[in-house]
């Protein structure tokens, strides 16, 4: 996947892209790859990095939600845990089964949570994970043996799917360009182009090269997340705000806090929200909020009150109470969901996804989650195919396997993720054996896989590595930063930047990681 190939490819094309996607997280890499798949011609535009909103700061779970369950949104569960299915199938090198215990403090919690994770189980049918069942006081201590203790009288069992998000953005973004698609980061769609009031293309300023061009396209798709009301309002002056946002931030804690296999879930803190403590990539990621903002930005920061929540909530459910001191990140992500009634109340706006098209055509498509992130596709390039009066193809992604699939089981743990694509990464060192050292003694990666995310990965910053192709920030934002000179080194070579582009870089990616460290107030 080479960015100058794809850039290439757009601006020197004199024909008509069937269909133009605006933004490259879940939603846009999605449709790129469902159209592409159809045989369609693509394009897709991400201002920043692929993932670089949302869709890197999800909590990583594959799951039906149960939350939704709670409310009774029975067809939203019914929808993901078919996606759960399909996705654990389609790419099995980034999505397993994870279990997670529901730890019961009062007598009446092991019936109620045993009975609703029974139907769970029941709508997931036979793309089901593993049965829920009941545990006794033992069994729940053996599986947490650092859950707190007092007043526990047993817990419920079951099994949801977690995944690497960026990882499997990166993922989508190879798959849609095997398919023949054209994707391209650090490219930001500033306007609309009509032709007869109706939108025939997109304008695009490569932040890289500082230049403008224009594409033109038969449909065009806004999958900008919290973003698409200014792409709504680019498109017509007047539209009519659609989005309302809600924060969720996570705290990162080293795997001492929960040593075993099994996550923790609440159902219901005091305040009647649900709390996870989920093990990922060997250290503990504990969340999430849900709190209305009135802004939206590519970087937001958890509130004061939020990171109270989650550490206050931490220490009450973990024997050992974690301290401000422990966290090795913190980080915020924003839900773009789509307003209902005053929109004051984010907790009961739609978790559901929505297609809504404008009078001249503008396709956008918000709102689902990762999880239900090809179904969305699905639905929207059908859309888009009656707009754009193009072929109508059947959809090709429901059993479609996505870009590094494979079953074989990878013995070394920082090449995991990348699924078929280890044995070409270890093939790679055959010819610079210097590149097995590690970027910093204290994270998991190779020096190779930086040149892997360069050469193949579409990475073009620091940032990009570090965020999102590894996931040291959210690992450990003080160590990343220390480990920024090493990859900045690699990335200046590989993409031929000289000395002032890497001082640029490892002062802009310290400055960001610095945001990602638990404040000290
Ligand atoms: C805290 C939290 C936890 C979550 N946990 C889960 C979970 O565990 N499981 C799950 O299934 N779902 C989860 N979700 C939901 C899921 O993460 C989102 O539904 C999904 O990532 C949204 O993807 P998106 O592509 O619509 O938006 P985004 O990922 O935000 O992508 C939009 C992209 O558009 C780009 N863009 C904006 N404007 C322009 C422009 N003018 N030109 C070019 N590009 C532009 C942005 O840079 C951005 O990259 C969670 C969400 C949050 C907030």
């Amino acid at each position: 996947m080479k960015r100058s190939t794809s850039l290439d490819r757009v601006r020197r094309s004199k024909t008509i892209f069937d269909i133009v996607i605006i933004g490259g997280g879940a939603s846009g890499l999605g449709a790129a790859v469902d159209a592409a798949a159809r045989g369609h011609s693509v394009a897709l535009f991400e201002q920043a990095d692929f993932a670089k909103g949302t869709s890197s700061r999800s909590t990583k779970l594959v799951h039906g939600g149960v939350r939704y369950l709670q409310q009774g949104n029975i067809s939203l569960v019914l929808e993901a845990l078919r996606e759960r299915g399909r996705l654990t199938q389609n790419a099995p090198h980034l999505v397993h089964s994870q279990s997670f215990v529901i730890p019961n403090y009062s007598w009446w919690e092991g019936p109620f949570y045993g009975i609703g994770m029974k139907v769970y189980d029941q709508l997931a049918g036979k793309l089901g994970l593993s049965p829920s069942r009941h545990l006794s006081r033992k069994e729940t201590i053996e599986l947490i043996p650092t859950l707190e203790q007092k007043n526990l009288v047993g817990g419920v069992i079951y099994h949801d799917g977690q995944f690497d998000d960026s990882r499997l953005a990166v993922n989508l973004a190879q798959t849609a360009e095997a398919l023949g698609a054209a994707t391209l980061n650090y490219c930001r769609c500033v306007g609309l182009t009509k032709e007869n009031k109706a939108v025939s293309g997109v304008q695009i300023h490569d932040l890289e090269n500082d230049t403008n061009f224009t594409v033109r396209a038969k449909t065009v798709i806004n999958a900008t997340g919290v973003f698409v009301d200014e792409l709504r309002q680019l498109d017509q002056a007047s539209a009519q705000a659609i989005i309302s946002v809600s924060q969720g931030i996570h705290i990162v804690l080293p795997k001492s806090f929960l040593p075993g296999d099994a996550a923790i879930m609440i159902p219901k803190t005091a305040d009647g929200r649900v709390l996870f403590a989920v093990p990922w990539h060997d250290h503990v990621i504990v969340g999430t909020t849900d709190t209305p903002l009135n802004t939206r930005s590519l970087e937001p920061r958890a509130l004061k009150e939020e990171r109270d929540f989650v550490l206050t909530h931490a220490c009450k459910y973990l024997a050992k109470d974690p301290k401000p001191a422990d966290v090795l990140c913190i980080f915020a992500g924003l839900r773009p969901l789509v307003k209902a009634g005053d929109g004051t109340d984010t907790a009961a706006l739609s978790r559901d996804h929505s297609i809504i098209i404008s009078e001249s055509g503008l396709i956008t498509l918000t709102g689902g989650k990762w999880t239900t992130y090809r179904k969305m596709a699905e639905d929207v390039i059908d859309q888009a195919e009656t707009l754009g009066g193009l072929d109508h193809q059947r959809c090709q992604t429901e059993d479609m396997q996505i870009h590094g699939w494979t079953r074989a089981k990878i013995a070394q743990p920082n090449l995991k993720t990348y699924g078929a694509d280890a044995l070409q990464i270890q093939e790679l060192l055959k010819d610079a054996p210097e590149l097995s050292e590690k970027i910093h003694p204290n994270l998991p990666y190779q020096k190779v896989e930086v040149v892997w995310h360069a050469r193949e990965e579409m990475a073009r910053t620091v940032e990009d590595v570090l965020a999102r192709r590894t996931r040291a920030l959210l690992l450990n934002a003080k160590v990343s930063i220390e480990a920024a000179p090493t990859v900045a080194a690699i990335l200046a070579k590989e993409l031929g930047r000289d000395a002032g582009w890497e001082r640029q870089q490892i002062e802009s990616y310290t400055a960001l990681a610095k945001g990602y460290i638990y404040p000290s107030d």
